[in-house]
């Protein structure tokens, strides 16, 4: 296996993370894991600070946090991002769910809260990383105010969704559930390879189980799939998607040539 970068994980809700970490250090050029809850930044900034140039993080806020919160709790940690912002990579992942919030006054906070993180990736200028579930009109509505690199986490939107992204030099970041979703494999064809990240957002969406077994180096089992629908080399594929992680978190200094 060529060396890899896995663009969104949870080291958070894995069983063993140190000892996946481990496991990845042998397979893997980084990990990207991504905060989604107030109460997961320390422990998301503690494998950074333990795998210097090899463990990489994104703070942000997933929408179904946000009706539990206060405005006051929710600037709390706007401004610890602010304090961290050497440690991270990226704003996210932060975005919109109109599957887990149906509530209109609700997807108004969320949509309120959202706009605060795009603001705050402008002023920090890093990329911002988007969770958008039912909701793509919207957050393309939101971003219109975005000024910086914009990753699509788990891209789930439509060929015109898609399309629309494209067209805004947005990044479109598949999740290993590619493998297993017809649906989604037929948006493979229409990516072009410069706007392609992977990612598993492991410990879910496991390629072939249900279970939370999912694990950063299984972006290989996308990449091959790719490869193939597109007559392509999985090498190919891993060069192209590894360098453009590295472009848009701007990690080529800091990740470690020597693991
Ligand atoms: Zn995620």
């Amino acid at each position: 296996m060529g060396k890899i970068i896995d663009v969104h994980c949870h080291l958070e809700f894995m069983k063993h993370p140190d000892k996946v970490i481990k496991e990845a250090k042998t397979k893997m050029d980084a990990i990207v894991t991504s905060c989604a809850a107030i109460k997961h930044r320390e422990l998301t900034l503690s494998f950074v600070k333990k795998n210097p140039g090899f463990v990489f993080a994104t703070l942000g806020l997933s929408p179904s946090e946000v009706p539990n919160l206060t405005m006051g709790e929710i600037n709390d940690y706007v401004e610890f991002i602010r304090l961290n912002k050497k440690n991270i990579v990226g704003i996210g992942e932060v975005g919109l769910d109109y599957h887990w919030i149906k509530n209109k006054e609700q997807q108004k906070e969320t949509k309120f809260v959202f706009e605060i993180f795009i603001g705050l990736a402008n002023e920090l200028h890093l990329p911002i990383v988007i969770h958008s579930r039912n909701a793509m009109a919207d957050v393309f509505k939101s971003l219109e105010n975005a000024r910086t690199d914009v990753v699509l986490h788990c891209f789930s939107g439509s060929p015109a969704d898609l399309k629309e992204a494209i067209e805004r030099k947005y990044w479109i970041s598949l999740a290993t559930i590619v493998c297993k979703s017809h649906t989604r494999q037929r948006l493979i064809g229409r990516i072009p390879l410069e706007n392609l990240l992977l990612e598993t957002d492991s410990p879910w969406l496991d390629p072939f189980s249900s279970d939370l077994v999912n694990r950063p180096w299984n972006i290989s089992f996308t990449a091959d799939l790719i490869a193939s629908r597109l007559g392509m080399l999985t090498e190919e594929v891993l060069l192209q998607t590894t360098k453009n992680a590295i472009k848009v978190f701007n990690m080529g200094q800091a990740i470690r040539k020597d693991i």
